[in-house]
């Protein structure tokens, strides 16, 4: 890493690896400053950050509150649901998708995957029923 990137700032250097708002902490507790270059960093440095950025522990005290939630956990229970229609098991006619299923992932496209999933299943099946 130090060799390659030499020219970078540490902070320019961990950007990418780590989360922008992670690496003021991690450079805290290393005692390295954000804008120190990586080739001005000596063996000891380098390896008291190898070491801070591979054994960070940190205690989460807090969310980000519900206007900034991405998620909703709760809902509908999936065997209540016809898995390949989507269709209730106990209200014929109704059709439960997304947000609706109590089935939550973590950030990653994976909740977004879900409704459009289970929307499709909900919209093939609901399209094919004849009134
Ligand atoms: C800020 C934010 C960021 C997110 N980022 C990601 C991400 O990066 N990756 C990921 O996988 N997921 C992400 N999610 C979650 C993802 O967007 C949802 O899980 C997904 O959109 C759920 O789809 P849905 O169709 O079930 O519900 P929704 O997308 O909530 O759609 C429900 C729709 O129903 C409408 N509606 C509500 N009530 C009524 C009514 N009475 N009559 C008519 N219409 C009504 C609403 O206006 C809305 O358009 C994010 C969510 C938020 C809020």
């Amino acid at each position: 890493m130090a060799g390659k990137r030499g020219n970078q700032t540490v902070g320019e250097c961990l950007a990418g690896i780590f989360n922008q708002k992670l690496i003021p902490r991690i450079l805290d507790l290393a005692k390295i400053r954000m804008q120190t270059k990586v080739s001005e960093l000596n063996e000891k440095q380098l390896q008291v950050l190898a070491c801070k950025c591979k054994k960070i522990v940190l205690a989460i005290c807090d969310t980000n509150g519900f206007e900034n939630a991405q998620v909703c956990a709760g809902g509908v229970r999936t065997d209540e649901i016809n898995p390949v229609t989507m269709e209730s098991r106990f209200v014929k006619g109704l059709y439960l998708v997304g947000e609706l299923l109590d089935a939550d992932g973590i950030c990653g496209g994976y909740n977004l995957q879900w409704a459009w999933a289970t929307g499709y299943l909900a919209g093939q099946a609901a399209a094919s029923k004849t009134i």
